[in-house]
């Protein structure tokens, strides 16, 4: 039997994920459909749901309940990890108040139509007054939360559990002279595969066919989610039986769409994997950004960039669109394997990609710390961007207006994308290492010995084990570069 304060705590906690399932749709909703006229409300909407949030979990008798939990503590290990996240988000959520807490959703919520539409003009003024505010308050957020180091620890945080500024930097140090030597070497062995190998028309009606059909293959459940369009893809897991990808359509490159519903999709299967029994409480929730990024980077990266994906998916691929005729496995490989220095994250190859993310990193950080203030960012990002790609931005929509998760208030984030990256390196290789028939499978275009195995060591875990602790468990290392640079190695060079 559990504690009656435990029971009350899992009520006030299912009681939040109504909230929050509703205003997840409502995010979903501002960035698939919603009518520019409407997002003056919608803010309103935003404020309201996160305030409501915000207040039930930090009442005083959420505290006490925590605190008879931890005195008499429960036998089961769901039970141990629920208090403990609940004992720290606690910590973390009383030093806000509601008020603070609404004004923030209030801003993003104008700050994100306001930023896509500076990114169309790419007019960095249109944006600056409500990245001055976001800044304003993420920096006023590090004060309030606390910090040991720097201010920028404290946002980190936020996003993945136990990182710090210092084990972060120190790690990306390392990285960067690894990734610069791999991607010029990359970029210059891709020099014979042009960027038109596949030009031609690919009918939107045609992509989204095929796309639905290599996700459902991965193991995506349709009758549990459903792929829609965005401006900027994404990926949520909306409630039990109702998650959502997005993606984007360029008619002169299907591979554009593809990788994205790959990606996403690599987020919707850890979603569905997740325990429904502990939905709304910790143990049912993902339990990092970067456990999460390792899924999406995992199904694009290792499964959908690799020789044996395409070997298998040529033939339906060239039944579905007209222009590949005459194309080959090979060459759909060679493209998706390209790599060249580019100015956009999202389209980055895998050799550059973590040097976007580095970047961030370091702009994020000055910003945060106040060494950088929002009027100098766009010539502080071309001067950094000049000396880690050797290209000059000629406008900002490819610069420092590029990404979308400024405007959500989300600084501190990016760091999970490459911790990802390292992680999904590690868990592909583990898989294959614990189950060598997986490349077998692979190249038959069979996932589901890959799922499965993704299922057991990552998604029923939910949150009860920390990414650390996670990892670990099933890789049997700490999280480390190793597979990664190894992975790449064995890719471009
Ligand atoms: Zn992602």
């Amino acid at each position: 039997m559990s504690h009656p304060s435990y029971e009350k705590l899992v009520e006030r906690c299912r009681e939040i994920a109504l909230y929050q399932s509703t205003a997840s749709l409502l995010g979903w909703d501002q960035e698939t459909c919603l009518p520019k006229a409407g997002q003056a409300y919608r803010a309103e909407q935003c404020a309201f749901f996160g305030g409501k949030m915000h207040r039930l979990f930090t009442a005083p008798e959420v505290g006490g309940w925590i605190a008879d939990c931890e005195a008499s503590p429960g036998e089961a290990a769901v039970e141990a990890a629920n208090v403990r996240d609940w004992r720290w988000s606690y910590e973390r959520a009383t030093r806000l108040s509601a008020e603070f807490v609404e004004e923030t959703e209030r801003v993003r919520a104008i700050a994100m139509p306001a930023w896509g539409e500076a990114r169309e003009r790419s007019e960095f003024s249109l944006f600056r007054p409500h990245l001055e505010k976001i800044v304003g308050i993420e920096r006023q957020r590090a004060e309030l939360l606390g910090y040991v180091d720097e201010p920028y620890d404290a946002l980190l945080e936020s996003y993945e559990r136990g990182a710090t500024t210092a084990a972060v930097g120190e790690l990306f140090a390392q990285l960067k002279p690894q990734l610069v030597e791999i991607g010029a070497a990359a970029a210059a062995r891709s020099a014979d595969v042009p960027a038109d190998l596949l030009a031609g028309d690919y009918p939107i009606a045609d992509q989204q066919v095929f796309n639905r059909q290599v996700a459902a293959a991965f193991g995506f459940d349709f009758e549990a989610g459903r792929i829609d369009t965005a401006a900027h893809p994404f990926c949520s897991g909306l409630a039990p039986g109702d998650t959502r990808l997005t993606t984007r359509y360029d008619e002169g490159d299907f591979c554009s769409s593809l990788y994205g519903v790959l990606h996403e999709a690599g987020h919707g299967l850890y979603e569905q994997g997740l325990p429904a029994a502990h939905y709304g409480t910790p143990a049912g929730a993902a339990v990092s950004l970067g456990i999460h990024e390792s899924q999406s980077r995992l199904w694009e990266n290792h499964v959908g960039r690799g020789a044996a994906f395409w070997e298998h998916w040529f033939p339906r691929a060239e039944r579905q669109f007209e222009a590949l005729q005459g194309r080959s496995a090979k060459d759909l490989a060679a493209f998706a394997g390209r790599s060249a220095p580019s100015f956009i994250r999202v389209e980055a190859d895998e050799a550059s990609y973590d040097l976007h993310i580095i970047l961030r990193f370091e702009v994020e950080r000055a910003l945060v710390g106040g060494a950088l203030e929002v009027a100098d960012l766009p010539d502080y990002w071309n001067a950094k961007f000049e000396e880690f790609f050797g290209l000059r931005v000629g406008r900002d929509a490819d610069g420092c207006l590029q990404d979308i998760h400024w405007s959500m208030g989300a600084l501190g984030y990016f760091p999970t994308y490459t911790l990802g990256n390292l992680a999904a390196a590690q868990l592909f290789s583990a898989a294959c290492e614990q189950r060598p028939e997986i490349p077998d499978e692979l190249a038959a275009g069979h996932y589901a010995g890959l799922l499965e195995w993704l299922r057991e060591k990552v998604h029923r875990h939910g949150g009860q084990l920390l990414p650390p602790q996670l990892i670990e468990a099933a890789t049997g290392q700490p999280l480390s570069a190793d597979a990664h640079l190894a992975h790449l190695r064995r890719r471009y060079l």
